[in-house]
């Protein structure tokens, strides 16, 4: 039952078709000189997807306030003809959309020649490595008038709103926090003389866009900042935005420097619902916004159906799959988000183009998916992440296609990352694509190893993509062949208590201790959270499975695992009291344990009761060889081309782009 999230919505005089907002996302080619095609086409796809109202990544109101080269910047034509394009292929698409204004503050990343960072006070951020300048207070009033012009800008440019970016601690967040600034005059001092910069940008920006024209402004409903904005400083700041003319508030959480996580994957969603509640209630009849980890509409439907908020906004969802509100519609499947942040907020942090690990396509919507006129015959070999997409693809291109997969299910390395707190969601999207396999007519063969038998088999298809992955790499520690070391498949396998050491340190290994050591407490997962982390009192009983030992040869547990992610799941490990003994040689493994040589050089036993490998993978080349044998056209993609420093993201873009050469 969807009936509050696909019932119409409003904001101002903005009808929209439901109350879904798809939130702002930076995609890195907002400044990429291609007339705006690029730009033009991710809005357009995701308008066509019935997205509705859409929020545009951040621009910026001026130089200063770039978040990176990477960033369109307002007053500059070229961005303007880019944004141009945008509302014209937008509205074509049925879709309507916002212009967030942008000025990063403290945490802009400029250009080696470009203008430092400026902010209300000079203080160092650890987020961009700067130090910022203070601003002026004639540099803070024209600041002012450039999101103004911003937002008359926006009009003219066709847009049907504006969005003020004032929340995850840009700008106009640094005004408002005692943390950062630190002035003394009509711009800081006190709470209300922090507020003002945000009441006063909003003032303009409503006297500027002008009677009627939509204005958002997007808040911190909580920053997660030791010593941050109090609460009350919070309600009365949304108070006094909705007195200067702002016609909804979208409540953000956190900010990019907050050691609490916000939209990673050990956030339970739904779970900061009850801080844009807090403002709804300050702020009366004024359409308020929740967001942060709603990754499902059946989430929105539970917020809108439970509590007075009016709209939700959903961001990385709307990269997974542009289609998500036209596909519930017509009760198609969806391609669920992760919060993995893999290929999506880590790269943004990079200053690479946004994609999504679920989905390839995404940030390449300019390439048009044509019918092909002589279908194929196509095998895929491998029913991972890899071969999942390369099968999807190619059948949605009309060819004909078999998977052949060895084990009794789809998913590959799926299967296991499902059973880790957090990680639920990956059997949503190996579902996601049974059922468009399914639906594509795609033949799955399950239980089927392609062995020497095969040849024929594979030479009567017209191509072979090759996806049948990777396996574990084996260690050559003495003792690795006793019957309690186990490979890491067989660990996910089979629930372990009592001591375990882990031989690795890589993303499996953390993956496989946080699965080992997280039992199921009294408390649901959001109380747990919020109680945790003292955004709500109470105890934290933790219930520990197993005594989880990471060992590890390098010094960096986690050492791929992205900057968005890796510190929110080695704070979970801590919690749980994993031990990590990092920079070891291995000696032996023996029924007690293992035996290793530690940084200082001490020779050690660190007993365990089992002890699983889980220290990389390797390319399994049994298949490609077949392929080579049989003479088939065949591409080889994911794991089975190459298992080192393999991740999903890796594997779901060959097998998008080998099933493209179909
Ligand atoms: Fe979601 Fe991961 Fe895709 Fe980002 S990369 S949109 S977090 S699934």
């Amino acid at each position: 039952d969807l009936r509050h999230v696909l019932s119409p919505g409003r904001i101002g005089r903005l009808e929209l078709p439901h109350r879904v907002v798809m939130g702002a996302m930076h995609l890195g080619f907002e400044a990429r000189d291609d007339g705006g095609a690029a730009l033009a086409a991710f809005y357009a796809e995701r308008a066509r997807g019935g997205a509705g109202l859409m929020v545009t990544g951040g621009a910026a109101v001026n130089a200063e306030g770039s978040g990176g080269p990477d960033y369109g910047v307002l007053g500059d034509a070229a961005f303007h003809a880019r944004l141009r394009r945008v509302t014209d292929r937008v509205h074509e698409a049925g879709g309507l959309i916002a212009l967030q204004l942008f000025h990063a503050g403290r945490y802009a990343r400029p250009a080696p020649s470009g203008p430092p960072p400026v902010a209300p006070s000079a203080v160092y951020s650890r987020f961009s490595g700067r130090e910022p300048y203070a601003m002026t207070a004639g540099q803070v009033r024209e600041t002012v008038e450039d999101f103004a012009r911003g937002a008359a800008l926006a009009r003219d440019l066709g847009f049907d709103a504006v969005e003020v970016m004032g929340s995850e601690g840009y700008l106009v967040d640094q005004f408002l926090s005692p943390l950062t600034n630190l002035r003394d005059d009509e711009w800081g001092g006190d709470a209300v003389r922090r507020a003002r910069f945000g009441v006063e940008v909003t003032r303009a920006v409503r006297a500027a866009a002008g009677e009627g024209f939509p204005v958002v402004f997007r808040l911190t409903g909580i920053d997660l900042m030791d010593g941050g904005t109090p609460q009350e400083d919070v309600l009365a700041f949304a108070r006094a935005l909705a007195g200067a003319g702002a016609d909804a508030l979208n409540v953000g959480i956190g900010w990019h420097e907050s050691p609490v996580p916000s939209v990673q994957a050990v956030v339970p969603p739904g779970v900061w619902t009850p801080f844009a509640v807090r403002v709804k209630e300050a702020v009366g009849d004024l359409p308020v916004i929740a967001g942060n980890r709603v990754n499902r509409l059946e989430t929105a439907e539970a917020i809108l159906a439970g509590t007075p908020i009016d709209l939700v906004s959903m961001a990385r969802p709307f990269l997974a799959d542009a289609d998500l509100v036209a596909a519930t519609r017509q009760g198609r499947p969806v391609n669920v988000c992760l919060a993995c942040n893999q290929a999506c907020i880590d790269n943004s942090l990079t200053e690479r183009e946004v994609s999504c690990m679920v989905n390839p396509r995404a940030g390449r919507e300019t390439l048009t998916l044509v019918r092909s006129v002589r279908p194929r015959r196509v095998a895929v070999v491998g029913g991972g992440p890899a071969g999942l997409q390369a099968a999807r693809r190619a059948a949605l291109a009309g060819h004909r296609v078999e998977l052949h997969e060895a084990a009794d299910a789809l998913g590959g390395q799926f299967r296991m990352a499902r059973k880790v707190p957090g990680k639920a969601d990956y059997g949503e999207t190996v579902a996601y694509f049974a059922a468009e396999l399914d639906s594509l007519g795609v033949r799955v063969h399950l239980g089927h190893p392609i062995g020497a038998d095969d040849l024929d088999l594979l030479r009567s298809y017209d191509g072979v993509i090759v996806a049948s992955g990777a396996r574990p790499r084996r260690v050559d520690i003495p003792g690795a062949d006793l019957p309690h070391v186990l490979t890491y498949p067989e660990a996910f396998a089979c629930p372990l208590e009592g001591r375990v050491a882990i031989v690795g340190g890589g993303g499996v290994a953390v993956d496989l201790a946080h699965l080992l050591t997280r039992g199921h407490g009294p408390l649901g997962e959001g109380e747990r959270f919020l109680r945790r982390h003292g955004l709500v009192d109470g105890p934290v009983p933790v219930t520990v499975r197993a005594e989880v030992t990471l060992l590890q040869r390098g010094t960096r547990v986690a050492e791929r695992t992205g900057r968005s992610t890796r510190w929110a799941v080695l704070a979970e490990l801590r919690e749980q009291g994993v031990r990590i003994v990092r920079g070891v040689t291995y000696r032996r493994i023996t029924p007690e344990g293992v035996w290793v040589t530690d940084q200082d050089g001490t020779e050690r036993l660190v007993e365990a009761e089992t002890v699983v490998v889980a220290a990389g993978q390797v390319t399994d080349g049994t298949v490609p060889a077949l392929a080579e044998a049989a003479g088939v056209w065949h591409r080889v993609v994911g794991g089975a081309r190459d298992a080192d420093g393999l991740d999903a993201v890796r594997a779901f873009a060959e097998g998008f782009a080998a099933a493209a050469e179909f």
